[in-house]
């Protein structure tokens, strides 16, 4: 499958790796919007939020989990960061493999910011 992201997961393409578990993978935007920017994946394709399944949700969970973890580890828990989930042309995405933004380091910019 042509996916950029399964192509990180697989390791075809390189990535800067921050923190990995059995189902998902956490790694650094390449073009980073904020001091800290990664990105949480799933390691199963999923397209964007509108192709979950019912089955995929406790994945999901883990992906939160991952997060949770990423932000403690990149020193973000304190002084808070966000979470993002882009779906669709109107939610700006561009990587069709579901992924969450965290994004923090500095004070972020109000949400509803056009492009
Ligand atoms: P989207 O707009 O789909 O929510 O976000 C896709 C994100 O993936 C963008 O922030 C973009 O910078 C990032 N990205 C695209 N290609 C690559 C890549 O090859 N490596 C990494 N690390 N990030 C990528
Ligand atoms: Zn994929």
């Amino acid at each position: 499958m042509d996916c950029i992201f399964c192509k990180i997961i697989e390791g075809a393409i390189p990535s800067s790796k921050i923190y990995e578990t059995d189902n998902v993978l956490v790694f650094r935007d390449i073009q980073p919007a904020a001091p800290v920017h990664a990105l949480i994946i799933p390691k199963k394709h999923i397209a964007s939020m509108n192709d979950a399944k019912d089955g995929d949700f406790a994945l999901l969970g883990e992906v939160l989990a991952a997060a949770q973890h990423t932000a403690q580890e990149l020193g973000v828990a304190d002084s808070g960061y966000r979470l993002i989930n882009n779906c669709g042309a109107d939610g700006g995405q561009v990587v069709f493999h579901i992924h969450f933004h965290l994004l923090g380091g500095e004070k972020l910019g109000p949400l509803n910011a056009k492009a």
